[in-house]
């Protein structure tokens, strides 16, 4: 069966220890290939590699912008001419339905495509400045970090592998790239992609391989200028810990347990529907996820009477045959799930529908979770405190505005929250008063290349995606100019 190898220097080698590890199929338990498994030695020859080619050879350091930006149009375009294979390879690895990975991937293709766009814009600040030292002016120049080290979780293995090597490479810098090794395999098509796109050598380069060896070694290199990550908060933490030896800056994008606050006065089927979205996409193993849904009480009871409808009725099965939702990625994230919802039983939610796995006929060898609906929840109830991070959401019922946004910042996390209302004001007085980085009005979920995306608090530490997405791969440089150059006359007395 298939091994697939590093890129490490423009060539595709196996680790140094020559060991591997199986890729699982999630919706049939079998295996899908194997990926070889580096060691720290491995991943400082690819920090080597990145390091030479920004700090030496300098072939993409040096690429003008109009080149870098037809580059990155190179790239998106063989994407999109591979990007049935890549759907397919997103679903097989992970699990999601079919038209979720394809989703995924016009979406990279056109962040490759937005950023191609942003290298040619202007960018920059000019200013009048005033100085003692005479007639002055200055300038910005954005320029690369230098060596970026990048790590990303399995949960939109093709996508958050994007959001992170666009910007980066559209900003001059050269990388060091470790996906999570549960899906690796639409990142080492990319990089084929990249190869095939003529990327220079040592430009990027792809190590697979554990957090534990290839994620520390990054994180912790003095040689890598900068470590971004997504991932969860715990790792997310660790991350920062070893960055603090060469101070390289960060980009954390962490885990998150978003509130969706649904009022009386709003459309009641639409909000059902978009809880849907909110708790279920991706088999709820979605950083956003607004699975700690707030309902008032004047229309709980209906809200949750729709909601298990709907989520009872869910197609599940092989995200090939393009069900409402597919198998977990994992065994061991199924275990956990399954964990979260007996701690939610025993600690007395109401459980409305859903709460055990799938394990007849074509279900048996995979890793399927019927969706879970849990009513009656309160605030110290642990799925209602904690990232699930699978198809389960915790109804909370509410009687007012002050008291749905107490619960919903009563939180470590903030990355993201809804709130659901026919009435603007509100809708604009919960968005403010919300303690996260994303807030959506009546809506779930939607992610957009031109806007920024991150989290407040324990969600994270910078942003991605729009402009902010590519300043996070730039040092600014401040220039100042003296207009009226000769002896300066400081020192004459
Ligand atoms: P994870 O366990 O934190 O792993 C993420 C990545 O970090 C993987 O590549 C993992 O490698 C690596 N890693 C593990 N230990 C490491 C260490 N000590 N040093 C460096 N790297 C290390 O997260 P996950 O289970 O893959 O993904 C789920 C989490 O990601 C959730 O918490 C979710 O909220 C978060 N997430 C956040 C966003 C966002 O935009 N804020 C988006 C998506 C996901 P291996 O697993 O290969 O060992």
């Amino acid at each position: 069966m298939d091994l697939k190898l590093n890129y490490i220097d423009g060539k595709w080698t196996e680790a140094s220890g020559g060991n591997k590890r199986e890729v699982i199929n999630p919706a049939t338990g079998e295996i899908l290939a194997y990926t070889t498994e580096s060691t720290e030695e491995d991943t400082r020859a690819a920090i080597a590699a990145a390091k030479r080619s920004f700090y030496k050879t300098r072939d993409w350091r040096d690429t003008d912008g109009q080149d870098r930006a037809d580059m990155l149009l190179k790239i998106a375009d063989l994407m999109d001419k591979y990007k049935d294979e890549l759907a397919r390879i997103d679903t097989l690895d992970n699990g999601k339905p079919l038209r979720e990975s394809e989703g995924d991937v016009s979406d990279a293709i056109h962040c490759f495509r937005y950023y191609a766009g942003l290298i040619t814009a202007p960018s920059g600040h000019t200013y009048e400045v005033n100085s003692g030292f005479g007639n002055m002016h200055a300038f910005t120049v954005a320029e690369p970090v230098g060596v970026v080290g990048q790590i990303t979780p399995w949960n939109y293995p093709l996508l958050m592998a994007v959001w992170k090597l666009a910007p980066a490479i559209a900003a001059a810098n050269s990388v060091v790239f470790k996906p999570s090794s549960n899906c690796p395999l639409s990142t080492v098509r990319l990089f084929e992609i990249f190869e095939e796109a003529g990327m220079p050598k040592g430009s990027v380069n792809l190590v697979l391989g554990s957090g534990g060896a290839v994620g520390h070694t990054i994180a912790s290199s003095a040689d890598v200028d900068m470590v971004t990550f997504t991932g969860s908060t715990k790792v997310g933490q660790s991350i920062m810990a070893d960055a603090v030896g060469n101070l390289k800056k960060i980009g954390l994008e962490l885990g998150g347990k978003s509130p969706n606050i649904v009022f009386d006065d709003c459309d009641i089927d639409g909000a059902v529907e978009w809880a849907m979205v909110g708790t279920f996409f991706n088999q709820g193993q979605v950083c956003s996820a607004c699975a700690r849904i707030y309902v008032q009480e004047g229309i709980h009871e209906e809200f949750v009477k729709k909601l298990a409808a709907k989520a009872n009725a869910m197609t599940i099965g092989s995200g090939l045959d393009n069900p409402d939702i597919g198998p977990l990625v994992s065994e061991s994230q199924m275990n956990k799930v399954l964990g979260y919802i007996e701690k939610g039983k025993s600690e007395g939610a109401k459980l409305v529908c859903g709460g055990y796995r799938l394990t007849d006929g074509e279900y048996a060898k995979g890793f399927f979770v019927k969706p879970t609906v849990f009513d009656g929840c309160t605030q110290d109830m642990t799925i209602v405190r904690e990232e699930i991070f699978g198809p389960v959401c915790s109804i909370i019922p509410f009687k007012t505005e002050e008291e749905a946004v107490a619960m919903a910042n009563d939180t470590q996390y903030g990355l993201a929250g809804a709130v659901f209302t026919n009435d603007g004001a509100k809708a604009l007085r919960v968005m403010k008063e919300i303690r996260a980085g994303i807030l959506w009005i009546n809506c779930c979920e939607p992610t957009f290349n031109q806007a920024p995306w991150g989290g407040y608090k324990m969600s994270g530490i910078g942003r991605e995606l729009g402009t902010y997405g590519i300043e996070e791969y730039q040092e600014i440089k401040q220039v100042s100019v003296n207009l009226n150059p000769g002896v300066l006359g400081w020192y004459e007395h």
